[in-house]
């Protein structure tokens, strides 16, 4: 069970209120979009998922267990960020594994996972490289193959592909609905990109200003924007 509860989350940075009591529900395996323009809280609600930010109030339920006294180790989620952060030391091979390495899983079982990871993501011929010799691609693909071999129940994305080019960045759309369709995983994805929303989503939350705006599936938010904001900011015909 990997459905997500975000119940009535509030945020405030000293005296400034981000977020303004979120409630969204989340379906076991959907691809949930927080879609909005820059500063309306995106990131902040996400990292407040993954438990790396605290919420003034609310609750985050993951399944049927609220998570939101957990520390983010204990809650089964794996993150993907717009900077890689992989370890230019170690290998891809290594990268890949390294959330394994430190869980105590033993080498071959490792091996294993990551050679399957790696061929799902067709970078099984790049195992043995350094970061610093691969394509911005190739690394955003090292990246979620570090988050797929932990078998989280959520994986969380923020702007994920806002660092690569046009071209590669219709490709990597492409792979992360291959992987969302494949693995089933339920995906919590942030981006300001109104094409990126409506093509992954089965649900999109549209916010402006901590609000927001409209929760629905991507035809509906198309079709029946909610308000002018929805409206205009979709792109809609209305
Ligand atoms: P988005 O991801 O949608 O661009 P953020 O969630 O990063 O938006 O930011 C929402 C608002 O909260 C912005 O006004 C931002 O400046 C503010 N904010 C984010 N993090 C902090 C912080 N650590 N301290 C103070 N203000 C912050
Ligand atoms: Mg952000």
């Amino acid at each position: 069970m990997s459905s997500l509860s975000i119940r009535d989350i509030q945020k405030s940075y000293g005296a400034l209120k981000v977020l303004h009591g979120i409630d969204v529900d989340l379906e076991d395996g959907g691809f949930l979009v927080l879609l909005g323009p820059s500063g309306c809280g995106k990131s902040t609600l996400l990292n407040i998922i993954a438990g790396l930010d605290e919420p003034s109030s609310g609750d985050i339920a993951i399944g049927d267990r609220s998570v939101t006294a957990l520390p983010p180790k204990d809650r089964n989620i794996a993150m993907v960020f717009q900077s890689y952060a992989l370890y230019p030391t170690m290998s891809v091979a290594r990268n890949i594994g390294f959330g394994l390495e430190m869980r105590g899983v033993p080498e071959q079982q490792r091996r294993a996972e990551i050679q399957k990871a790696a061929e799902m993501l067709q970078i099984g011929h790049l195992l043995d490289r350094l970061p610093a010799n691969l394509s911005g691609g190739q690394r955003q693909r090292v990246a979620m193959g570090r988050a797929i071999v932990r078998s989280p129940d959520l994986f969380l994305f923020d702007e994920p592909l806002s660092n690569l080019d046009a071209k590669l960045r219709v490709e990597m759309r492409t792979e992360i609905k291959r992987l969302h369709e494949r693995l089933g995983t339920t995906i919590v994805y942030v981006t300001h990109d109104q094409i990126e929303a409506m093509t992954l989503a089965t649900k999109v939350a549209v916010m402006k200003g901590g609000y927001v705006q409209q929760l629905a599936d991507p035809r509906t938010i198309y079709e029946r924007p909610a308000n002018m904001f929805v409206a205009g900011f979709i792109g809609s015909p209305a």
